[in-house]
C-alpha cells in the first residue's frame, strides 16, 4: 500500500473554485449540441409502438364516429310522433354492429348504445325515461330531437391531428390510432446506448475485501432502456489508461451514445478524460456547477457521444437525468424536456452553500391551498447513497445563486412515474 502525508492547504481552493464550472444550462445545451436526431425508420405494427417515437405526424384517415349512432341504450323515434301521445309500438331491436332498416313511420325501435342510427329516426330516449312493455314502448320523459344522438363526425373531422411526429408513443395514443384503423407507425430507430463501469473496487458478483458492488450499471441500462434506447451492458474498466482507452476506441461508432460512470474527476486514478482523448474524442465540456455531480464530462468519439458521469451513484442517478435522458430524447427525435417542470413548494428549512445548484431528494407531505405539492427534503447533502430515493417521490433542483430555503418557497421539481411508465 502506498501511504502519501496530507497535506493542509492542498489546492481545496482551486477545487471549491466554481468560476471554471459550466452552469448547469450551459453544460445541459453543451451536452444537447453534440446530438442530432437519428435519420433511420421503421415501419412497426401498431402494438410495437409503446415507448417509440413517431418519426412522422399522422392524421386522421377518417372523421370519427363514422355514422350516426346511439349514445345510450334505449328507444331510437321521430321527436315529433311523440305529439300527443306517450306510446308508440316497438318495431324491432337495433344492436351496436347491426344495419338497421328505416324506422317505420310513428314508431319506435329498441336500441342499445353504438347501434347505427336507423334513417327517419332523430333523437333516442334513454331507457331510464321510458317503459318498456315488450311490443310497446311508454314514453316518461320526451326527448326533443338530436337527443341522446352521437352525430358522425362531431368527436373528429377527417384529417385531424392524431400523432405528433417527435412523439413518444403511449397507450392512449396506440388507442386513438387503433381507433382509426391505423395500424402501422413510422418511427425512428431506437437509439444504441451502451454503459461502462469504471473502478477496480468494482464486482457484479461476490465480494472480496476492499470490494463494492457495481450499483452503476444496472441503473444506468435500467433508466436507459426505460427512456427508450436498445442497450448493451459493456461490463466494468479498470482504472487503467490505455485499457479503457482501448475499449472506448473499440466501440467507438458502434453506439449513438456511450454512457460511462466513475474516474472522471481528479484524483490520480481518474483516466476517464485522458483515455477519451487516447481513443481519439474531443472533449466539449467538464465540471458542472451541480451537486452532486460536478466532474461530468461530455465529448464526441467519432460519431459516438461519450458522456462521463461520476462515480457516485446518487450523482449517476442525477447526471441521468441532466444531461442523459436528454440526449436519449433528442436522438429518439423528441424535443427534450426540462428536467424539473413542476412547480412546489418547500416543506422544510435549509441553509446551504451557494455556488452550485443543488439536486436532492423529495416526498411529498401533501398539497397547499393551491393544490400546489409541499415537499419534504430527505437525506442528507451526500451522493454516494441512494438511499433517501428508496421513499422519494421526486427530485427538486435549488439554483446555484440559493443559499437559503424557508418553508413556503417556491422550488421546481421532477415527480417520478410510479407506474413504470414512459419517462
Ligand atoms: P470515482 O469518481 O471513480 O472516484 O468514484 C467515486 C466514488 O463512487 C467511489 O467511492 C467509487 O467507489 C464509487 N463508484 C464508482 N463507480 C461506481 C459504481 N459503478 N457503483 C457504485 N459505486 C461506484
Ligand atoms: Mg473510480
Amino acid at each position: 500500500m502506498h501511504m502519501e502525508r496530507i497535506e493542509s492547504g492542498c489546492g481545496c481552493d482551486r477545487l471549491q473554485n466554481t468560476a471554471s464550472l459550466m452552469r448547469v444550462e450551459d453544460a445541459v445545451n453543451r451536452a444537447l449540441a453534440l446530438v442530432a436526431p437519428l435519420a433511420e425508420t421503421e415501419t412497426l405494427p401498431l402494438g410495437k409502438t409503446r415507448g417509440r417515437t413517431s418519426a412522422a405526424h399522422v392524421s386522421a384517415p377518417c372523421a370519427l364516429p363514422r355514422f350516426d349512432n346511439a349514445a345510450m341504450d334505449g328507444f331510437a323515434l321521430r321527436a315529433a310522433d311523440l305529439e300527443g301521445r306517450c306510446c308508440l309500438p316497438i318495431a324491432g331491436t337495433v344492436a351496436a354492429g347491426d344495419v338497421p332498416g328505416p324506422l317505420p313511420d310513428g314508431a319506435a325501435l329498441r336500441i342499445f348504445t353504438g347501434a347505427m342510427m336507423p334513417e327517419g329516426a332523430d333523437s333516442v330516449v334513454m331507457i331510464e325515461d321510458c317503459i318498456d312493455k315488450g311490443h310497446k314502448v311508454h314514453v316518461e320523459r320526451k326527448p326533443g330531437p338530436g337527443a341522446n344522438l352521437r352525430l358522425a363526425g362531431s368527436d373528429q373531422a377527417l384529417g385531424a391531428p392524431l400523432l405528433p411526429a417527435g412523439q413518444r408513443i403511449a397507450p392512449h395514443h396506440i388507442g386513438l390510432l387503433a381507433a382509426n384503423g391505423v395500424d402501422q407507425i413510422t418511427v425512428t430507430r431506437r437509439p444504441r446506448v451502451a454503459v461502462f463501469s469504471t473502478g477496480d473496487e468494482l464486482r457484479s458478483g461476490p465480494l472480496g475485501p476492499g470490494q463494492i458492488a457495481d450499483a452503476n450499471r444496472p441503473m444506468l441500462l435500467a433508466l436507459a432502456a426505460e427512456a427508450g434506447a436498445e442497450v448493451d451492458d459493456l461490463g466494468i474498466l479498470p482504472d487503467d489508461l490505455d485499457a479503457t482507452a482501448s475499449a472506448l476506441a473499440q466501440v467507438a461508432g458502434r453506439y449513438d451514445l456511450i454512457v460511462t460512470s466513475g474516474a472522471v474527476s481528479m484524483g490520480g486514478k481518474d483516466h476517464i478524460r485522458a483515455a477519451f482523448e487516447a481513443a481519439g474524442g474531443q472533449i466539449e465540456g467538464w465540471r458542472v456547477a451541480i451537486k452532486p455531480g460536478k466532474p461530468a464530462m461530455f465529448g464526441k468519439l467519432g460519431p459516438s457521444i461519450v458522456t462521463g458521469l461520476p462515480g457516485n451513484p446518487f450523482a449517476v442517478h442525477v447526471g441521468f437525468h441532466l444531461f442523459v435522458l436528454p440526449q436519449i430524447q433528442r436522438l429518439s427525435g423528441q424535443t427534450p424536456r426540462p428536467f424539473a417542470p413542476v412547480p412546489a413548494i418547500a416543506g422544510f428549512d435549509w441553509t446551504r452553500k451557494a455556488g452550485r445548484a443543488e439536486v436532492f431528494p423529495v416526498r411529498r407531505r401533501g398539497f397547499d391551498g393551491h393544490g400546489t405539492p409541499i415537499l419534504e427534503r430527505l437525506g442528507r447533502s451526500v451522493s454516494a447513497t441512494l438511499l433517501p430515493l428508496s421513499g422519494a417521490d421526486g427530485l427538486a433542483i435549488v439554483p446555484a445563486t440559493t443559499s437559503e430555503i424557508t418553508s413556503g418557497d417556491r422550488l421546481l421539481w421532477r415527480p417520478f412515474c410510479y407506474d413504470g411508465g414512459a419517462q
